[in-house]
């Protein structure tokens, strides 16, 4: 995906003199926010993407970070916006994304995004979701009919996935934390998504033999990074499944460089 990234950036760069550009925002000093905005600039600037990065102080004001977002919206040598999430306590993170200028929305986190999205009309997609997506397709899993069951509702992974899966003709349930019987209904999923961020909460008794299981979580603890699905037991009884590192993580940058020469493509007409 990133080689296609390369090709996609030179060839825009040929017909418009100009490369794609991408504008980061990290607000505040998290350590992990510092390696995700780290590594998103590194792997956009391989691919030949403009890194255009802003580093505000923790204690930078509401204003301040609006301010910035109305600068880049207008800037036209940026084509996407990417603010790091989570915002400091101080900033209303539902206010931050809604001034963030929609055709330059390459996390498609605006209302205008997820509408389009719910909709099933194009759009831009949030990275992870649509990098999910790419690892079922390319796994040659059918979505079209299968039972498909996202663990998780958030407007970053779970809900997007959710609309994803049923525009690709899946038939999507969703689950969250008040869902009763959560095995039950993770052992119908022919294709099952853990997006939670529980450590290895997803358990062999949960997974149906043979299904593609697709693990998002994220999660630090003693042992290192772990996913949400316990990958050596569930690996025993799946038909696929995706490491944690390794999996869901590369193909979201992956796909925040497609997104960002999408972007850029749509404003270049
Ligand atoms: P989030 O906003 O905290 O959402 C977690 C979801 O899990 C919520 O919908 C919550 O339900 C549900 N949940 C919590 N406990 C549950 C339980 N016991 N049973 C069933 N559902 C439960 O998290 P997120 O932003 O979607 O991220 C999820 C995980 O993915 C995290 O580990 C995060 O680090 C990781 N992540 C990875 C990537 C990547 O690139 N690989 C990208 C984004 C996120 P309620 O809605 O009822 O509270």
């Amino acid at each position: 995906m990133r080689a296609e990234a390369s090709a996609g950036v030179s060839e825009f760069r040929k017909q418009h003199g100009r490369p794609p550009g991408l504008a980061t925002v990290l607000v505040g000093e998290d350590p992990a926010s510092r390696v995700y905005v780290g590594s998103k600039r590194k792997l956009s600037e391989e691919v030949g993407i403009r890194s255009i990065h802003h580093g505000l102080d923790a204690a930078a004001t509401p204003e301040e970070l609006l301010e910035l977002i109305d600068e880049l919206g207008a800037d036209d040598a940026v084509d996407g916006i990417l603010v790091q999430l989570p915002l400091p306590d101080h900033h209303d993170q539902d206010a931050v994304i809604a001034r963030i200028a929609p055709e330059k929305d390459v996390d498609g986190l605006t209302a205008t995004s997820a509408g389009l999205l719910a909709q099933g009309r194009p759009g831009l997609v949030p990275c992870t979701p649509r990098g999910v997506m790419r690892l079922i397709e390319v796994a040659g899993v059918e979505a079209q009919g299968a039972e498909a069951v996202v663990v998780g509702r958030s407007i970053l992974v779970g809900r997007p996935l959710a609309s994803l899966l049923l525009n690709a003709s899946a038939t999507v349930t969703v689950c969250h934390s008040r869902t009763r019987d959560l095995a039950e209904v993770t052992s119908r999923a022919d294709v099952l998504i853990a997006a939670v961020g529980s450590p290895r909460m997803i358990g062999a008794g949960m997974v149906k033999p043979g299904a593609t299981v697709i693990d998002v979580g994220i999660n630090r603890t003693e042992d290192g990074l772990v996913g949400d699905v316990d990958f050596e037991a569930v690996g025993e009884v799946a038909g696929a499944i995706t490491p944690v590192p390794g999996g869901v993580g590369p193909m979201t940058i992956a796909m925040l460089l497609s997104n960002t020469l999408r972007a850029a493509s749509l404003r270049a007409g």
